[in-house]
């Protein structure tokens, strides 16, 4: 029933380890995200520690004020995973054992040889009377009960488990609870751009005249070193809102021509991982500054090792020379952080390596070693390529060490990417 205002979500963040900071509370964050991509509103987020009382007030409180609440964690085996307890008090219902679950986590107990304790029942309870999710990541199930106006839904604390369990049920089930208000009947169109190597400001300029079709709206965010712009289009009929936002997808394209890496869930890494392997292609990279952090951005991609070769965290002067063969005579005129240094590397890792292409950093992440003419921040990065391609380019941050080490390691993939880019084009 559609009572003619939004739906007021509320997430209840549970954990001691929240409140004393010895976690940071990234279910309140990816909880919010995956509501805000659903269009539903989150108008309060509450931490609280693992105690009754304040548990069963802001649970209350949420109940009253709100639609739709998520209670996280406190739903595990210890004494101090209260959850079940409280609600089972502010609803007047029992705690059950949820009998699938609880099958579930015998059979893998016995499978893993670990001995069943007393205590691990209470991590497998729901409430009589309510909706349950089955979790597919772990053993503690979700479950929903109505509180007075308020659908309350409990999840599990362990953040692998709650995206699990919010993928494979509950983005269904709030689409459903949308669609018994009313509020659905729209149709939502929508695709992420990802952006890199320029700033939000500079982003927004070059979109700014955009033709907004009926419906549109345009959302930025900044997730370091990238920028995010999202379009979003509602209309009644599906068809009609993917065609408008397709065709404002052609003019955001031509704006940012260049700057937009991938789409949707692409990441930076991933997308150069694809592009080498549909090439045919290899890489190894040869690293000073970043330490290894571009061959680990690489590797963090499953499938990865059909085009990365290797590489070569070279820190020292020698060991530029003795792994890359870097020319002493170079570093004595020119040093470490230039040019001349730089494309060695990338020209070094790839003949020794023999890949076809060789990305290479160096630079002064600080926050010391800075001096007039090489100021902290000052890096240099190089690709050497197939078609002898040789390229290379000074950059300079401002920023604390890691930012500058985090955004030379990106830089360094987004080189690559746009050689190979160029390189198809070229090829055209
Ligand atoms: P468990 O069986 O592990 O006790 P639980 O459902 O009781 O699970 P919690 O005890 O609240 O959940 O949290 C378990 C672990 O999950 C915590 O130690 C913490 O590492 C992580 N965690 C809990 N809440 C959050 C949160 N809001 N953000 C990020 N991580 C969290
Ligand atoms: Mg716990």
């Amino acid at each position: 029933m559609y009572d003619g205002r939004a739906m007021r979500a509320e997430l209840i963040t549970v954990g001691d380890e929240l409140c004393r900071g010895e976690i940071v509370n990234t279910n309140a964050s990816w909880l919010a995200a995956a509501l805000w991509d659903l269009e539903v509103t989150v108008e309060h987020i509450i931490t609280c520690g693992d105690l009754v009382a304040p548990m069963r007030a802001c649970i209350e409180n949420a109940a009253q004020r709100s639609d739709l609440v998520f209670v996280s964690g406190g739903l595990g085996p210890t004494m101090d995973d209260l959850t079940v307890d409280v609600m089972a008090e502010i609803a007047r219902q029992r705690a059950v054992i949820h009998e699938p679950s609880a099958e579930r986590m015998r059979t893998r107990f016995a499978s893993a040889g670990i001995a069943l304790v007393d205590n691990a029942t209470r991590q497998v309870r729901c409430l009589q009377g309510s909706r349950v999710y089955d979790n597919p990541a772990g053993l503690a199930p979700a479950f929903e009960i109505q509180l007075g106006n308020a659908l309350v839904i409990c999840l599990p604390g362990p953040p692998r488990e709650l995206h699990a369990i919010f993928d494979t049920h509950l983005r269904a089930r709030v689409g459903e609870l949308l669609q018994a208000r009313g509020e659905e009947s729209d149709h939502i169109a929508r695709k992420i751009f990802r952006v890199f190597g320029r700033g939000e400001s500079q982003i927004a300029t070059a979109l700014e005249g955009l033709r907004m079709e009926e419906g549109a709206s345009l959302h930025y965010q900044v997730k370091f070193p990238e920028t995010l712009v999202k379009l979003v289009l509602r209309h009644r009929d599906a068809t009609v809102a993917q065609a408008r936002l397709d065709a404002m997808c052609v003019e955001v394209e031509a704006r940012l021509d260049g700057l937009i890496y991938g789409y949707d869930g692409d990441s930076l890494p991933a997308v150069l991982v694809r592009k080498l392997i549909d090439k045919g292609q290899s890489i190894a990279c040869a690293e000073s500054c970043t330490g290894g952090m571009v061959a680990s951005l690489i590797t963090a991609i499953p499938g990865s090792s059909a085009c990365f070769m290797g590489a070569c965290v070279t820190y020292s002067n020698a060991e530029k020379v003795r792994q890359l063969g870097v020319s002493e005579a170079t570093l004595a005129a020119h040093g470490a952080v230039s040019e001349e240094v730089v494309l060695e590397m990338a020209i070094g890792v790839r003949e020794r390596v023999g890949v076809d292409w060789g990305v290479s950093v160096s630079g002064i992440a600080g926050p010391d070693g800075g001096s007039v003419d090489k100021p902290v921040g000052t890096v240099w990065i190089a690709v050497a390529g197939p078609g002898g391609q040789r390229h290379a380019k000074k950059y300079n941050w401002p920023g604390a060490r890691d930012q500058v080490r985090r955004l030379a390691a990106h830089w360094a993939l987004n080189m690559v990417r746009r050689q190979l880019v160029a390189t198809l084009e070229s090829e055209e």
